[in-house]
């Protein structure tokens, strides 16, 4: 394992692959960044979209996926009120046990803004057993629901004839998972490759016994329908010369975005402005922590780092103390919600802690091996 030499990223970032001179994809990109001519690239956008105008019978210029979140307050926002763009906005809803008060709270904000947004919610009883297979196969609940969330985008794209999808952050740029870059810095056609989508196939889910029909909501359109509908994802986040966690979580807070109130340590989020719509993102940052060595904190400090508002060696202190930080409260719920005991939880991530990274004591308890900031 090894650190970026500017910020805290170690090179055991799924699809990543440093410099020569020991630079993750993300900083490279930043200090490529300080070139960059932001009128230029505003004046890409607006041929882009005199290009992509409304088709005859066509009611909406694009489509958000929002979550009610900073990153999609702020899309739904710029694209209308700086674009002047009419757009369709798509929230995949969780069940409720899932859900939290400030997400319902945040989507209700956006639609209070004026916006039209077209609600989705896969049945419940498939989302539950997929997120149990998905655990015990992966230890990443999250499989299956991000394929869902981000399925149900081009899947409504499609449906209401609106080719032009709006994103918000391009991951092969601004985190490195090299996999999704595409010809352009904002063409996100490849972002179906991402890691946690890993080109959108379903065999685990049929394999555990998923019926094809019950896996509709979870079918990332293939390249195929997105060349037959011409669909066209394009990254915001190229246009945006201040896109971060924490701008961006201004942005919305000015807004009426409802952030986190709880603490860093339950939490590992600095600002309180991530996955406000649910808690358990929260254990998957820890488990991600356990896999790779870089939990939540890491992706804040870094950004910042970039930013310049905060200088490596503290950043190594936050780190350290938060990058595992889960309030047992959520693993309790979710397990509580998958039908396991926190035990098998514990359990499960122990055998799936990176035997390099981490040593596991008698006790059950998870040690670094690694020095943050130096690596292994
Ligand atoms: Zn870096």
């Amino acid at each position: 394992m090894k650190y970026c030499q500017t910020c805290l990223q170690p090179n055991t970032r799924p699809n990543s692959v440093f410099s020569a001179d020991g630079i993750c994809p993300a900083c490279d990109y930043f200090g490529r960044l300080k070139h960059v001519d932001w009128q230029d690239r505003y004046d890409i956008l607006v041929d882009l979209l005199a290009n992509s105008r409304r088709r005859p019978g066509q009611e909406y210029d694009c489509i958000i996926g929002v979550s009610g979140g900073k990153d999609s307050t702020r899309q739904a926002l710029w694209a209308r009120d700086r674009l002047g763009l009419k757009p369709l906005l798509a929230c995949l809803s969780y069940p409720p046990q899932q859900v939290t008060e400030r997400g319902v709270d945040n989507i209700s904000n956006l639609i209070e803004h004026g916006f039209d947004v077209v609600l989705s919610a896969p049945a419940p009883g498939t989302w539950q057993r997929l997120m149990r297979h998905s655990f015990d196969r992966f230890t990443n609940w999250a499989r299956s629901t991000e394929l869902a969330l981000f399925a149900s985008v081009p899947q409504l794209a499609i449906r209401y004839h609106i080719p032009l999808i709006l994103w918000g952050e391009n991951p092969g740029l601004q985190l490195g998972d090299l996999k999704t870059l595409g010809r352009t810095g904002y063409d996100g056609n490849n972002l179906r490759y991402m890691n946690t989508l890993a080109g959108g196939g379903l065999d685990w889910m049929l394999e555990a016994g998923a019926s094809p029909s019950e896996l509709i909501p979870y079918r990332y359109p293939a390249p195929e329908a997105f060349d037959a509908h011409g669909l066209q994802i394009v990254y915001l986040g190229w246009f945006l010369g201040d896109w971060s966690l924490v701008n961006n979580g201004m942005y919305g807070t000015a807004q009426g975005l409802k952030i986190r109130e709880d603490t860093v340590d339950n939490t590992g989020d600095l600002a309180g402005v991530t996955s406000l719509d649910e808690d358990w993102v929260t254990l998957n940052q820890m488990i991600k922590y356990y896999k790779f060595g870089f939990g939540r904190v890491t992706d804040y400090v870094n950004e910042e780092i970039r930013l310049g508002r905060l200088s490596r060696d503290k950043a190594i202190g936050l780190v350290e103390a938060y990058d595992d930080a889960c309030a047992p409260g959520y693993i309790a719920s979710f397990c509580d919600y998958i039908g396991i005991t926190v035990d098998a939880f514990w359990q499960q991530v122990r055998a799936n802690a990176n035997p390099q990274l981490f040593d596991i004591r008698a006790d059950g308890s998870i040690h670094r091996r690694f020095q943050v900031g130096v690596g292994l």
